[in-house]
């Protein structure tokens, strides 16, 4: 699954205005010019998360029609039958009540209890229609409304109290009532038939699994959520006759359909379980739900699924967890004018005389639930076969194929098929794959095997719109949901906890993969950097951050475990593994795992072994699992520390320490004081000097303190972490430092691009957690009119953003403006505008150039360099009078945002106008940016309010919408308001999405810096208490960081500042 912003939130982000009106007028006065400060360039976006918001019912409707109504009209129907529902159970409840005393009158130890199990009755069992019905099948209640209820908290209090006496624990009588399901038994075969009612968004569905018992039960629990279960049947496998059913009962509280039998099932024995059930097709983002397009002035619209991590239960009852691995045989049917997808191709379609037709679907191999999948829509498609012969398909809206927005989808597809059948030496193990971009999704993508489903933002591409950077974003995540075919659908992570096993490898590969694709971009060794290292070591390094393995205890914990430690981490713990292990040994290992695990389930000890194994054959004994234990096991990452040694020559001392940012948020968090975090670094290191670098010795440092021997002449320097293939930051004496700034200066090509980008990333962290004087970070970047290079411009330009969030509402700002501007502009002239647009080729040829001269512009343009600023308005106006783009696409999103932020409220206007009537899904994005980068607090405010309308702002883009508003210095205050008013109807629009909201609380709150904001953020959450508790913690702790790092290092900076530029 690739989430929103793969290549790092911060990366293409809108830079929005800077400037304070106070010294705009103070400019003005002075030069008496026009005004044309502060605007910054709005980013490509990183967002693809979308949702429909709230508006479907959530109640269990029993209603099925199968007509031609009005959605609302069924609607009406659905409330009505939820409203039955609600008083068949209060009834059923009443009942309950009264006979609970004889069903608490049943004793232990009847015969035909399973072991650890309650032994309870032999045929007391619930109360409920059980007892109506206790014929073959069991067969049960009425359609709608679930046949019996759980008992409550109380009654099950009760019954511990009266029955087994309180040295017995409750929650082992009740197997429905952990998190895990109980592991008696086992699915093997699903057969599942579906009809999909598309004129009223209700389905109805059989399922049939067969199921193996591997240890005596007289409970049969399974996944089941938020449908109507009609009828329970079971029977035995061989013998076929059926096992009377007792009765059964849906347990909200963990997603369960209880069945309790009147006998227990026997081990080593299969049955047969069938379950008919209806549900909705909601108006939301998980499970089975619906989405719509507008084609030729007529809203059409289709049903997709989303089942990881937890929600395939909403659409079938299931053993909703991945190491229930089973094969399905699905049919679908639907009415004839759409059509049907699912993870295998069609087998047969049986057409029937009243316009409907079903689907059905060849056999799976052995999967698991959550990446099971399926589509009815109007779409069309396009297709290639790749040598091996894997039919490939792009579906999406017809409009969009016959524009080939699809086509380079396609193209790459094909050549990443091929490119991990060789990589990987397995073949790709379904006869197909279908990429299906639809309107609405929750994530970037989701890999499902054989269907995966994009969101269009994310796969459609077209070349007469589109940018450098948005051509990346969508190569990297289809080169991400590729990779997936192999690790998370053929090999699958035993329990999320192991998450990242599965995401940090296909959040790596998008980077390896995209080197194949475009080789000489070196994605791998540079753009990993930036977009994934620094990034994630940003948030790694709170106290408030977690371990990459990490528990699932809970429910909540699922979709805690999908974050960018899990992405990001994880990908940069493999990228350091690669280079300890080699390249071509580490690949080996890959096949290894992948062979052996198919088709089955691994957990992160099967990979350290497959990995050890395949260094043994190579002569090399490193046991993998010890070294990466801690750093899988423990939050967090070191700092190394190297320091000549001033008694003894050519002797170093190397520290580890574990590394954070706010040194006083240590102190508090107990689990840290009280927890002397090591790791086994593996250390590379250099000595250079002036015109020489010695080659790389690596040393492993295991302990708090060590020292080592090195031969160091007067005048070298010492570098670490060469490339930074490591997870950690390296600072060094200021002796060092200094000789690596005046290295950079003298002659910077001495170091690699990546150790260049590496030490301004170090160095901007250190000084922020109060490492080094803060002056460091900025003497380094002085090297940079020298640099012609991407990668280092990048790095500084993303460990300038915060320090500029921290200090865009000073006073002083002026200062650091001005500071900035000087070492921009050498490059900004010598590199000057793009002129032409780009086809195919040229991206190949120019993407390192294009991108250098982007991010320059960005830089320029966002911290006032009058020339970009007069560039833009011109582009603009240009745009307006003659209704014609002619801004060249790598800096669209550049120009839109400074032309808002410079020019009056008419040029809002005409960018909203586009907004609306643009098709092209990348520049519709980059529109609605650039609307957040107004300074006029009307115009924000208006903007935040249309941002929760559905019909005007997809939902996934509304998120942006409030972030981009909150880095606007003029609009911040306006959007922590409006995210604190709104919060209630935000929590519940995103709030079971992964990831969404923790973007929008993080997002809203990462530049609060004043002391009245923290307040303002803790009153906050005492409000809210426990709701999205991880994002508010680490909200808090970065707002308390950036208050502290104010009171202590914000003088120290600025009188630096004010000192270098008046030399
Ligand atoms: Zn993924």
């Amino acid at each position: 699954m690739a989430l929103d912003g793969a290549r790092g939130a911060r990366d293409e982000e809108s830079r929005e205005k800077k400037k304070k009106k106070k010294r705009r007028k103070k400019e003005e006065e002075e030069e008496g010019e026009e005004e044309e400060e502060g605007a910054e360039a709005g980013g490509s976006p990183s967002a693809a998360t979308m949702g429909d918001g709230d508006a479907g019912g959530r109640g269990l409707a029993g209603a099925r029609p199968r007509g031609t109504e009005r959605p609302s009209a069924v609607h009406g129907r659905l409330v009505l039958a939820f409203a039955v529902c609600i008083v068949a159970l209060l009834a059923v409840t009443a009942l309950a009540v009264l006979l609970s005393l004889r069903f608490d009158g049943c004793g232990p130890g009847a015969p035909g209890g399973a072991p650890g199990l309650p032994a309870r009755g032999g045929n007391a069992s619930l109360p409920g229609p059980a007892r109506r019905d206790p014929q073959a099948g069991g067969e049960a209640s009425t359609p709608g409304a679930p046949a019996a209820r759980p008992p409550s908290d109380a009654e099950r209090e009760r019954e511990r109290e009266r029955e087994r006496g309180p040295e017995r624990e409750p929650e082992r009588e009740h197997p429905w009532t952990h998190l895990r399901l109980p592991g008696h038994l086992k699915p093997l075969h699903y057969n599942l038939m579906l009809t999909a009612f598309m004129d009223n968004f209700t389905f109805s569905g059989e399922v049939n699994v067969e199921i193996a018992c591997t240890n005596r039960t007289r409970y049969v629990v399974l996944h089941a959520s938020r449908v109507a279960v009609d009828k329970v049947q079971l029977a035995e496998d061989r013998a076929a006759g059926a096992v009377p059913v007792a009765g059964f009962f849906l347990y909200p509280q963990t997603q369960v359909l209880v069945v309790v039998l009147n006998r227990s099932l026997d081990a080593h024995r299969n049955y047969n379980l069938k379950v008919v059930y209806s549900a909705l097709i909601e108006n939301e983002l998980l499970g089975f739900f619906r989405s719509s397009y507008v084609l030729h002035g007529e809203r059409r619209f289709l049903g997709v699924t989303q089942f990881s991590p937890t929600h395939a239960r909403k659409a079938f009852p299931c053993f909703d967890e991945p190491i229930y691995k089973a094969t399905f045989k699905i049919s679908i049917k639907h009415q004839a004018t759409y059509l049907s997808l699912s993870n295998m191709p069609v087998e047969t379609s049986v057409f029937e005389e009243d316009g409907w037709v079903t689907d059905h679907f060849s056999q799976t191999p052995l999967m698991s639930t959550y990446y099971l999948a399926w589509a009815i829509c109007n779409f069309t498609y396009r297709e290639t076969t790749t040598k091996s012969g894997v039919a490939v398909r792009l579906y999406a809206r017809p409009d969009a194929i016959r524009r080939g927005s699809g086509d380079y989808a396609l193209h790459i597809t094909k050549r990443l098929i091929e490119f991990y059948e060789d990589y990987f030496k397995v073949p790709y193990s379904l006869p197909k794959l279908d990429l299906l971009a639809v309107p609405k999704h929750p994530y970037a993508a989701m890999e499902n095997w054989g269907l995966s489903i994009f969101v269009e933002q994310r796969i459609l591409l077209d070349p007469s719109v589109s940018s450098i950077s948005y051509l990346l974003d969508v190569t990297m995540v289809i080169v991400h949901e590729i990779c997936h075919q192999w690790f998370g659908d053929l090999v699958t992570p035993v329990w999320w906890e192991d998450v990242w096993l599965k995401e940090g490898f296909a959040h790596y590969f998008e980077f390896v993969g995209t080197d194949y694709l475009y080789p000489g971009w070196n994605m791998e060794k540079q753009r990993f950097l930036t977009d994934v290292l620094h990034e994630v070591m940003l948030l790694d390094g709170l106290a408030s951050s977690h371990p990459v393995s990490q528990e699932v205890l809970q429910a909540t914990d699922i979709d805690r475990v999908f974050d960018w430690i899990a992405y990001k981490k994880g990908a940069a713990l493999i990228r350091m593994l690669a280079n300890f292990m080699g390249h071509s040994v580490f690949q080996r290992g890959l096949q290894d795992y992948l062979t052996i695990h198919k088709y089955g389930n691994a957990a992160r000890n099967d990979l350290w072994n497959t990995l050890s194994e395949a260094l043994k054959r190579n002569g090399k004994f490193v046991n993998i699992q010890e070294v990466m234990d801690q750093w899988t096991l423990q939050m967090g990452y070191p700092v190394i520390t190297i320091l000549g040694n001033l008694t003894a020559e050519n002797r170093i001392i190397i520290t580890q320490q574990h590394f954070i940012y706010d040194i006083s948020a240590k102190t508090k968090a107990l689990q840290l004081q009280n927890n002397s975090y090591l790791w086994q670094i593996p250390l590379t290191i250099v000595v250079g000097n002036r015109s020489h670098v010695s080659s790389e010795a690596i040393i492993w440092v295991s302990n708090k303190s060590e020292h080592h021997r090195i031969t160091l002449d007067k005048g070298s320097w010492l570098l670490g972490n060469i490339n930074q293939t490591g997870y950690f930051r390296v600072n060094y004496d200021l002796r060092n430092w200094r000789l690596l700034i005046d290295q950079l200066i003298r002659n910077h090509q001495v170091l690699s691009v990546s150790n260049r980008a590496g030490l301004i990333d170090d160095a901007f962290s250190l000084a922020r957690a109060g490492y080094l004087p803060q002056h460091i970070p900025l003497e380094i970047i002085r090297y940079l009119s020298e640099e012609k290079d991407f990668l280092p411009w990048h790095a500084a330009s993303r460990a300038l953003y915060p320090l500029d969030k921290l200090l865009d509402r000073m006073e002083k700002y002026n200062v650091f403006n001005e500071y900035i501007l000087k070492q921009v502009a050498t490059t900004y002239i010598k590199l000057g505008w793009p002129k032409n647009n780009f086809n195919g080729s040229l991206v190949q040829a120019s993407y390192q150039h294009e991108e250098l001269r982007r991010e320059v512009i960005m830089l320029a343009c966002s911290f006032g360099n009058k020339h970009c600023h007069q560039q833009a308005s011109t582009l603009i106006s240009d745009w307006i009078s003659s209704n014609r783009n002619r801004i060249p696409l790598n800096v669209r999103d550049i120009v839109y945002c400074t032309g808002v932020s410079l020019l009056d409220e008419d040029v809002w206007e005409f960018i909203w106008m586009k907004f609306h009537s643009t098709t092209a899904v990348s520049e519709k994005k980059i529109l609605l940016e650039a609307l957040t980068c107004s300074d006029d607090r009307n115009l924000l405010n208006r903007l935040l309010n249309l941002s929760l309308n559905s019909e005007v702002v997809l939902d996934q883009d509304a998120i942006d919408v409030i972030i981009h508003v909150a880095r606007n210095p003029h609009g911040r205050d306006l959007a922590w308001k409006f995210f604190r008013d709104k919060w209630k109807i935000l929590n519940t629009r995103y709030g079971e999405a992964l990831f969404m909201n923790s973007k929008l609380i993080s997002g809203v709150t990462e530049f609060l810096n004043t002391e009245g904001e923290l307040k303002e953020l803790k009153n906050f959450m005492k409000t809210y208490d426990g709701v999205a508790a991880a994002s508010f913690l680490r909200a808090v702790e970065t707002v308390e960081a950036n208050v502290r790092w104010k009171a202590l290092y914000q003088d120290e900076l600025f009188q630096w500042l004010g000192k270098a530029l008046r030399h």
